[in-house]
Formats: C-alpha cells, sequence, structure tokens
C-alpha cells in the first residue's frame, strides 16, 4: 500500500506526486501513455503568475475573472492568483529553467486577456516540454515514487462505506492508498477535431463519476481559432496565439481579413467558424511571413517538416477543441465532490476557476497550485481498512469510438442548437450524453458555449454551474462561492 496513488504523469500528476513525495510519503504513479502523449507536453505557451513589479494577484484575479463571464468561482480564482509565484519558484528549485531576460530575470510575456506581462516560458514555445521533461526526471530519481507507466486505471475502488481507498488497473490488479489522486487531463479529444492527444477524452471524469462523484459545467469547451487543417501528419497542430499577437493574419478564400485577429479567443474562433460556413471552404489562411521565426521555433520546424514553410506560404488553419473547462467537482483542496479520499487535480477537475472561459496559460499554474493542495490534503486521509471491495466493471471509461468523436464535433461545436444537441443525447458514449445534456440545459450562450436558438446572455444563471450529482443525467445550476 502507498500513502498516494496518483493516476496521470502530466504537470498535475507529476507535480502532486513530488510534492508528496517531498513531505516523506510513498506515491505510486500510475501513468497510461508516455509523457509526449499528455496535454503538458504539448503546452506552447506557458504559465501564468502575478511576478512582475507592476503585477499583483489581484490584478491576475480581475483578469480571471473577466475572462470567465460571470461564472468563475472567485474563490478558486483567488487560490490560484494568490498561489501561482510560489510555484514557480518551487519549479525553479526543482531544476526547470525559464526564459529569463537580459538582466537575467524572468522573462514575463504577455497574452490575451492578461493586462500585465505574467507568461513564463521555458525554450520559448516549449514551455510543457520542458517542464515535464525536469519534473519526469526528478520523479524517476525519486525512491519515494513508483512509477506503473503503460498501466490504465480501469476503476475506483471503494470500501463499504464508499470511501475510496485505491483503484483497479485494466489488465489486473489492485493499488489501495490513504488517497488516490487522479490527474489524468482533459477531454477534448472526445471532439474529432482537437488539439489535444488522443488518450484526453475524459477517463477520469468517468472514473470519478461511476465511483459517485459529481461532474459539472461540461457544456463549456474551449475551441482554439487555429488549428492547421489538411496538412498531413500535423492536423490539429496548434499555432499559437502569440503568433498573432506578434503580427500575424488572418485572411479568407479571398485573400481578404475579415475578423480583429487579437479579439478573445472565442470571439476569432466563431468568426472563423463562420466564414467556413458561410463559404464552404475547409480552412482560412494564417499569414505569419512577417513574424520572427526564432520567437517560435517548434510551430516553423513543425510545418517545415510537414513540407509547407510558414515564411513563404500560409498556413490553412481552422478552429479544434482545445480544453474543457468542466470536469470532477472539486473543493479548493482537490477533494472530489461525493467520494472521500478521492482528488482530482488539473484539467480533469472542475474548481469553478475557469468559468466558462479559461484565461490562457491558467491551466498550466493550476495543475502545480492544485496539484501541490491535494498531495498536502492527500497525506491528513486515514489509512483504509484492509477491505477487500468488489472491483468496478472493465467498461468504465470506454473511448470515443471514431462515429461518437464526429458526432460530438458535429452537434456540440462551436454553435450548438437543440436539435442537434438532443440527438447527441442518444450517443453510446456516458460522456458524450453528459456533454450534450448540459448544453441543451443550458438556454444561453456564454464564454465558450454559443447556442443557436439563444445568442444572449442570460444575467439569471451568472455564478451558477451545470452540476451532474452521481447517477443523475439530467443537471441542477447551482450556485458556487
Ligand atoms: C497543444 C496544447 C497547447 C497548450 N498550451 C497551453 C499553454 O501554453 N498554457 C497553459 O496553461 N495551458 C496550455 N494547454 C492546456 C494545458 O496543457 C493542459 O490543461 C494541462 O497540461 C493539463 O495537464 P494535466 O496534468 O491535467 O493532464 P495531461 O497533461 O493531459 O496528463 C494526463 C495524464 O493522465 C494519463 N491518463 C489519462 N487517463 C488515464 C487512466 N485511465 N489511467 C492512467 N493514466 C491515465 C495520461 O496518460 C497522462 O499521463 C495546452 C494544451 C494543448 C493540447
Amino acid at each position: 500500500m502507498a500513502d498516494i496513488i496518483v493516476v496521470g504523469a502530466g504537470a498535475a500528476g507529476l507535480f502532486a506526486a513530488l510534492t508528496a513525495a517531498e513531505k516523506g510519503a510513498s506515491v505510486t504513479l500510475v501513468s497510461a501513455r508516455p509523457l509526449a502523449e499528455t496535454a503538458s507536453y504539448w503546452a506552447q505557451g506557458g504559465a501564468a503568475a502575478a511576478l512582475a513589479v507592476d503585477d499583483s494577484p489581484a490584478i491576475h484575479l480581475q483578469d480571471t475573472l473577466a475572462a470567465g463571464r460571470g461564472l468563475t468561482r472567485p474563490s478558486a480564482a483567488e487560490v490560484l492568483t494568490e498561489e501561482a509565484a510560489a510555484r514557480v519558484r518551487e519549479l525553479q528549485a526543482l531544476g526547470v529553467i525559464f526564459d529569463a531576460d537580459r538582466h537575467g530575470e524572468l522573462a514575463l510575456g504577455l497574452e490575451g486577456g492578461h493586462s500585465r506581462r505574467r507568461i513564463i516560458h521555458a525554450g520559448g514555445s516549449a514551455t510543457g516540454r520542458r517542464i515535464l521533461r525536469q519534473l519526469s526526471a526528478d520523479v524517476a530519481a525519486d525512491p519515494r515514487i513508483e512509477v506503473l507507466e503503460g498501466r490504465r486505471a480501469a476503476g475506483i475502488l471503494r470500501d463499504g462505506e464508499g470511501r475510496a481507498v485505491g483503484l483497479t488497473l485494466e489488465g489486473g490488479g489492485t493499488l489501495t492508498a490513504r488517497a488516490t489522486i487522479l490527474a489524468t487531463g482533459g477531454a477534448a479529444a472526445l471532439w474529432s477535431r482537437t488539439t489535444n492527444p488522443p488518450g484526453s477524452f475524459g477517463s477520469g471524469l468517468l472514473l470519478a463519476r461511476h465511483a459517485g462523484a459529481a461532474l459539472a459545467d461540461l457544456e463549456f469547451t474551449q475551441f482554439h481559432p487555429t488549428a492547421v487543417v489538411g496538412i498531413q501528419g500535423r492536423e490539429g497542430f496548434l499555432i499559437s496565439e502569440a503568433v498573432r499577437g506578434e503580427g500575424a493574419t488572418l485572411h479568407g478564400p479571398d485573400g481578404e481579413r475579415f475578423v480583429d485577429e487579437l479579439s478573445p479567443r472565442d470571439a476569432v474562433a466563431r468568426a472563423i467558424f463562420r466564414l467556413l460556413r458561410q463559404t464552404g471552404a475547409p480552412a482560412a489562411y494564417l499569414d505569419m511571413r512577417m513574424v520572427d521565426p526564432g520567437r517560435f521555433p517548434n510551430v516553423v520546424s513543425a510545418l517545415r517538416e510537414a513540407g509547407l514553410d510558414p515564411m513563404t506560404q500560409r498556413v490553412p488553419v481552422a478552429p479544434a477543441s482545445h480544453y474543457v473547462m468542466g470536469g470532477i467537482v472539486t473543493d479548493l483542496d482537490g477533494r472530489a465532490d461525493g467520494v472521500e479520499g478521492l482528488y482530482a487535480v488539473g484539467e480533469c477537475a472542475c474548481t469553478g476557476l475557469h468559468g466558462a472561459n479559461r484565461l490562457a496559460s491558467n491551466s498550466l499554474s493550476e495543475c502545480f497550485v492544485f496539484g501541490r493542495r491535494a498531495a498536502l490534503a492527500g497525506l491528513d486521509e486515514p489509512e483504509p481498512p484492509s477491505v477487500t471491495a468488489v472491483p468496478p466493471p472493465e467498461t468504465v471509461a470506454p473511448p470515443p469510438t471514431r462515429d461518437t468523436r464526429k458526432a460530438v464535433w458535429r452537434l456540440a461545436g462551436l454553435e450548438r442548437s437543440a436539435e442537434g444537441l438532443n440527438e447527441l443525447r442518444d450517443d453510446p458514449h456516458p460522456l458524450a450524453r453528459l456533454v450534450a445534456a448540459s448544453a441543451l440545459a443550458r438556454e444561453e450562450t456564454r464564454g465558450a458555449h454559443a447556442r443557436a436558438e439563444f445568442p444572449e446572455t442570460d444575467p439569471s444563471l451568472d455564478g451558477r454551474h451545470t452540476v451532474f450529482p452521481a447517477g443523475s443525467e439530467t443537471p441542477a445550476f447551482v450556485p458556487w462561492l
């Protein structure tokens, strides 16, 4: 038996494991896929923290609340913005080297929605890769952490009182611990066009739900405006917003510009979506010929490897599903609502931090802030009794089929209607059905969620989250503080 089980080896899981081990705990870290297949590894932009002299947690909080369009849970945003800077310093102490300016100070970038320079990067646009490389090396070197790579959590083990006491593994085997921390990543790959790795289909959400935890806010999916389309081997490859920040422009099939490229992410994504719908064209075109290629070496080299030179040719792009704001409902220490002993952190969790629209670069910071909190809280859990709990069935969290993913993209994409969502409610995949039910219940347009029949925001739904209690397929609107 370990003190803590962590499921997932992205930024949230690795940081939670290291935090627990640093406090002397024994940790078992289970990861289904190799590191390069985590969303964390692919993160290009960076992590947000109020580190500049003209910045403060209060200003970062205001920006986070504004991005969330009336649905951000203020207490969660306060925790993130207060604690992010300290976690950055810890990452540095763990050996992560962030980009510095010519005075040796952290180089802080500016991104859409942030009113101050507060984005830290590593290796330019290789931030996720650099952080993960360091954290995984630290994990591998830590004798208190046992890593089970290539193993998939199949279900949550519970004792007679319903408390989580560990998990079962696909292919056989059980693990027990005081606390089980899910860090299984997001669900954006439930949509067929996505920037996410295939494993991000929300398996942790289904594991937690089967164990009795509540899920929330599944209608809020952020679509990234500029994911590569029609280039073999690079389908869905994300071209960071920062490229537009440096002057890149967007053009329709007629060569004309059609949107203010610096508008918020959801506005740009919808403008491209509508243009493609009107014209029937497969792509809009990103012109980044005026951008310094040295600023985005991995974008330029990835496209060149695929046979397109962005320094001489325009890049075909279209929106793709990128980030799901909803997930397993947790408190501010990552405790899953409804199941004692179970925790969720990172993209699989829903603290309410991101509201209806995530502020760019807050998600990596979330992994560190809440990953640490959950690890510390988990250490206070009692030792599980030596029970033989009933193992859950093997099919708790099936991957979506190709047909489901296409249906989710078509019926719960950038603009939703009751007709399409009702059709999706009959999908065989349980998470697809929950996304449909949430999106159907929210009869308004807010942040990343757009309903064709309800183009306005309904102020009576401010601060109200769509929550599925365990077992229910009908969400309730619940206010969170
Ligand atoms: C292309 C791209 C660029 C991004 N850029 C940024 C950015 O610049 N800044 C920012 O803040 N955010 C960014 N994001 C979002 C951010 O990267 C993610 O929100 C964050 O990394 C999620 O981390 P995580 O640890 O929660 O999950 P992940 O990094 O996705 O890790 C999930 C882990 O869980 C494992 N797993 C899943 N299910 C199981 C199971 N059943 N059993 C065992 N293991 C399992 C996976 O194998 C994996 O190890 C980006 C995302 C993408 C896709």
